[in-house]
């Protein structure tokens, strides 16, 4: 049995909004530039409406600028492209975020293409796809930086370590394999196709799990000691008839075997908009050729 830590996510997002408030202030105080942030909602789907709201929110305490646009969800894709192509234009626009999912007539990669790569703070446009892995100055995915960022308070050097990630989608498995690769760890990325994955799993140093199928990995598939990162949300029935969250880590099991593991909901969840403050924060700096803060 060992005793496991349980990284506390929601310390960590605010540690690292406000180091991004100190470090806009200070941008705002040396040459008068607030990052802007446009977020883009097409429909009312509730999920969607919940997070932009609380993006918004944690936009202003930051001390950047919040911008919001809203399209109907009969919205075609041609208005898409051009209320895109107008946030791109606009130079008080740094950060551009597209609410996912999209509505059926309108294609998310046609939208992600027409994003110029410098305001992509979601990091999916293939540019920055390409730079993060061929080692260039990419946006980076919010989701997958908040593990790097929870990793790497979590256990120091990374250098070394044996890494699976459980889930392989262009959000959150793939560019979690590239930063972990950019970090010197041996990279196993599995999927559903994937053959024992039991026994992959138990390899890892350290575990990301983001398969989105609620506690998936049993605490049987558990290194003794290795760092788990449980990015799922899953919800599902509770007591009472209420509904509750799970990862994709079946927690109590984990604990007395995990050297540290994130909980759900409280881990990786509140990292992923303290990451999105970040990227615009650097996004405005590099359109400028000003020097990055280190956030
Ligand atoms: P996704 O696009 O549905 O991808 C899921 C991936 O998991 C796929 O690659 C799939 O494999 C793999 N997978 C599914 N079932 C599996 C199984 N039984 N064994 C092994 N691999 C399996 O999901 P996503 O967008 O990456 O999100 C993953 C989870 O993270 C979801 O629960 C989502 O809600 C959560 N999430 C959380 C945050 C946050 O802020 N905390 C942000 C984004 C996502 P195939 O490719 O073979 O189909």
């Amino acid at each position: 049995m060992v005793e496991t830590r349980v990284i506390d996510g929601k310390a960590s997002a605010a540690s690292l909004r406000r180091r991004v408030a100190a470090a806009a202030a200070e941008l705002a105080a040396r040459s008068g530039i607030v990052p802007g942030l446009a977020a883009v909602l097409v429909g009312a789907d509730p999920a969607s409406e919940i997070y932009v709201r609380s993006k918004a929110k944690a936009t202003r305490e930051a001390g950047l600028a919040g911008f919001e646009h809203r399209l109907p969800a009969a919205a075609s894709e041609a208005e898409l492209l051009a209320l895109v192509a107008k946030l791109n234009a606009d130079p008080a626009i740094d950060g551009i975020l597209v609410q996912l999912p999209l509505p059926p007539q309108i294609d998310p990669q046609r939208i992600i293409a027409a994003l110029d790569p410098a305001k992509d703070v979601d990091g999916f446009h293939a540019e920055n796809v390409g730079r993060l892995w061929s080692g260039g100055r990419a946006l980076v995915p919010c989701t997958p930086w908040g593990c790097l960022v929870l990793l790497r308070e979590t256990t120091g050097t990374l250098a070394g370590a044996e890494a699976v990630v459980i889930g392989r989608s262009n959000i959150v498995g793939k560019p979690m394999a590239a930063l972990l690769l950019a970090e010197h760890c041996t990279v196993t990325l599995a999927h559903s196709r994937s053959r024992d994955l039991p026994a992959i799993a138990r390899r890892a140093d350290i575990l990301v799990a983001a398969a989105g199928r609620a506690e998936l990995v049993r605490g049987s598939w558990i290194k003794q000691g290795a760092t788990v990162i449980d990015v799922g949300i899953n919800r599902v029935a509770g007591d009472g008839g209420k509904s509750r969250l799970v990862g994709d880590v079946a927690f109590a099991e984990a604990l007395g075997i995990a050297g540290a593991i994130t909980p759900v909901p409280g881990g990786v969840g509140p990292m992923t908009i303290a990451c999105l403050l970040r990227n615009t924060l650097i996004a405005a700096c590099r359109r400028r050729g000003l020097p990055e803060p280190a956030v």
